[in-house]
């Protein structure tokens, strides 16, 4: 069962018959690769997608089902705002590029890719100089190494980013204890994202005094309730973001933003940009900066397009739902 919310494995049974799968190209590799897959189920509170990605095995994946059923089944808490703000991801790409990427954005918070293998700590420079001149002085500017630095290499590459005014780094390094060393001599405030995966996480990272930010996700935590419940227990503050999902399951990540009691960061969650295409004709996308709160409608037109076979999806959810009972 979800704590938060009561649902258990049994309540899967009668949304199946509505199950649909999708396969969407993505034009840039993710997670290795370009293709992001994923089911669709419909309820009485709406549309709901369940994505964890393909290496997931069912006791991960039940935490994922958790929020599928959740969408589905009760629909979110009430919005504290009608519209979430957003960052521009800025890739691994030249500081010509970069600047442009930013400038065409409308967004005032810019992530910048950083400790990207095989590139040296002065293309990082060059980048992130790029996106301050392009967002201006009013700007925020955060870098993400995605745990690729060691402890070295975090502190002296983030002392000399630090001069571009940095809000934060994102998963400097890998490790709890690497980060919290880094957080102890770096003035620039660290966030912690891929050492978040289950709902314990959160605590531990403040435990090991690892970072000053938690970066979360609805899906992998369980649902939008569950989500709130993990950074009410962890006390720091919160942003948001998506795990690449169509604009179905986007809109958990956004209702997650939208209830969260204080929203004090852009969040991370103008990524349908990262897809070929969606499954509703009306897509979640970023305007000026910011998502508006509202669900998504699987549109018929649209998922005809990247429509997949189900069968593997029911299996796994049916797998999944067992460490749902
Ligand atoms: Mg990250």
């Amino acid at each position: 069962m979800t704590a938060a919310t009561g649902l258990t494995g049994a309540d899967l049974t009668g949304l199946l018959p509505t199950l649909r799968a999708f396969a969407i190209p993505m034009p840039v590799k993710f997670r290795g690769t370009t293709l992001r897959q994923g089911a669709l189920l419909r309820g009485a509170a709406g549309w709901a997608e369940f994505s964890p990605f393909p290496e997931y095995g069912p006791r991960e994946c039940a935490r994922w089902l958790g929020c599928t059923l959740e969408a589905a089944l009760l629909g979110w808490p009430a919005p504290a705002r009608y519209s979430v703000p957003v960052n521009v991801t800025v890739p691994a790409v030249g500081p010509d590029k970069a600047h442009a990427i930013v400038a065409a954005s409308g967004c005032r918070t810019a992530k910048v890719k950083v400790a990207e293998p095989g590139q040296p700590g002065s293309a990082d420079v060059d980048r992130v100089e790029a996106v301050r001149d392009a967002i201006g002085p009013s700007g925020k500017v955060r870098v993400d190494a995605n745990g690729g630095w060691d402890t070295d290499t975090a502190i002296g590459m983030l002392t000399a980013l630090s001069r571009f005014g940095l809000e934060y780094a994102e998963q400097p390094c890998a490790t709890l204890a690497e980060l919290a060393t880094v957080r102890r001599r770096v003035d620039v405030p660290v966030a912690a994202d891929e050492s978040i995966r289950r709902a314990e996480d959160p605590l531990a990272v403040r435990a090991a005094g690892a970072a000053d930010i938690v970066v979360l996700k609805a899906q992998p935590l369980g649902g939008v309730r569950s989500a709130l419940a993990v950074a009410d227990a962890c006390g720091l503050p919160v942003v948001v973001s998506s795990a690449i999902e169509s604009s179905v399951g986007l809109a958990a990540g956004i209702a997650l933003a939208a209830a969260l009691p204080s929203l004090d960061y852009a969040c991370g969650l103008a990524t349908m940009s990262l897809l070929a295409g969606d499954v509703t004709a009306d897509p979640l996308a970023a305007s000026s900066g910011s998502l508006p709160v509202r669900p998504a409608i699987v549109d018929e037109a649209q998922l005809a397009k990247w429509e997949a076979d189900p069968e593997p999806w029911r299996a796994r959810m049916l797998a999944a739902a067992q460490y749902l009972a």
